[in-house]
């Protein structure tokens, strides 16, 4: 999972200022463009590509749409609600005083707002529209799952070799936000077997590679020639598994990539310097 950045939001909410109607062509063809641009063409929870067939990704509701407010935790019916009202430049009414607050409105807020989108592939949408109701209806979790959210760190989730993730929890005592990076995990099935075997798959696949190329340079090296990345075949595949838009980019950075001081080199000639994934992604949203 990629730390996410919202781009071109200014230009849709501006232009759909009060609900972007989703269920309408056109502006659902538009929404899901600066969706998958913004999360790489891939599911902005699992990072597994998506369809190219702009009408079939999930355009998925962050705090999910469908909840029974009189459940839900006051404290976190609030946090969720000023972050999206924050954002989108709409008025939610009476956000302090929930006793007030106008649900239709809530409702059509979380439906209709961009800032409560993200482009998703089908299995983590179905998971976490089940995942959010435990014992029927419980809200408690939902303002932790924000790929988008400030205080969201890719670096809390712990790749392993087996191609499984375990995840820390972040306590920002500054607001008080707990982050369950495991329950994160747990709700979005992100340990699910499919998931776990295309990761591994990918890890076995990405590290046998950069061992073939690193042994060619140094190679190179012990001939006294100049690295000449290009010419040393495997390379443009090693260059596409580089890019941030590549399935699991997540893990490859934190199993492969960082460990290994040429291919980081190479990522650093590709996006210029940087000390951590979240920064690397800092990066490559401000070069857009
Ligand atoms: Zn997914």
């Amino acid at each position: 999972m990629l730390k996410l950045f919202r781009v071109n939001d200014d230009m849709i909410s501006s232009k759909y200022p009060y609900r972007l109607n989703i269920y309408s062509k056109q502006v659902r063809e538009e929404a899901v463009s600066n969706l998958v641009e913004e999360s790489h063409m891939k599911c902005g929870y699992c990072e597994s590509q998506l369809d190219k067939d702009k009408w079939r990704v999930n355009i998925e509701h962050i705090i999910p749409k469908r909840v029974n407010f009189s459940k839900v935790h006051p404290m976190n019916l609030a946090r969720s609600l000023e972050k999206i009202s924050e954002k989108s430049h709409t008025e939610i009414n009476c956000l302090t005083e929930l006793t007030m607050v106008d649900l239709p409105t809530v409702h059509d807020n979380l439906c209709f707002n961009y800032y409560n989108y993200i482009a998703s592939c089908d299995t983590c949408n179905f998971a976490k529209e089940r995942g959010h109701v435990i014992d029927g209806v419980q809200y408690k979790l939902l303002p932790t799952i924000d790929p988008y959210d400030e205080e969201f760190f890719p670096e809390n989730l712990q790749w392993k070799q087996n191609g499984q993730v375990e995840g820390l929890d972040a306590i920002n005592l500054g607001t008080l936000n707990i982050k369950c990076y495991r329950e994160l995990i747990e709700i979005l099935h992100l340990n699910r077997k499919s998931l776990v075997d295309s990761r591994s798959d990918k890890y076995r696949a990405v590290w046998s590679l950069c061992l073939q190329l690193t042994l060619c340079r140094d190679e190179y090296q012990m001939r006294g020639y100049d690295i000449d990345w290009s010419r040393i075949e495997g390379f443009s595949r090693l260059d596409k598994e580089l890019d941030i838009a590549s399935s699991y980019f997540a893990m490859k950075f934190e199993l492969i990539f960082s460990r290994n001081s040429s291919i980081l080199n190479l990522l650093h000639e590709k996006y210029g310097d940087f000390r951590s994934l979240t920064d690397l992604l800092v990066l490559v949203n401000n070069q857009r």
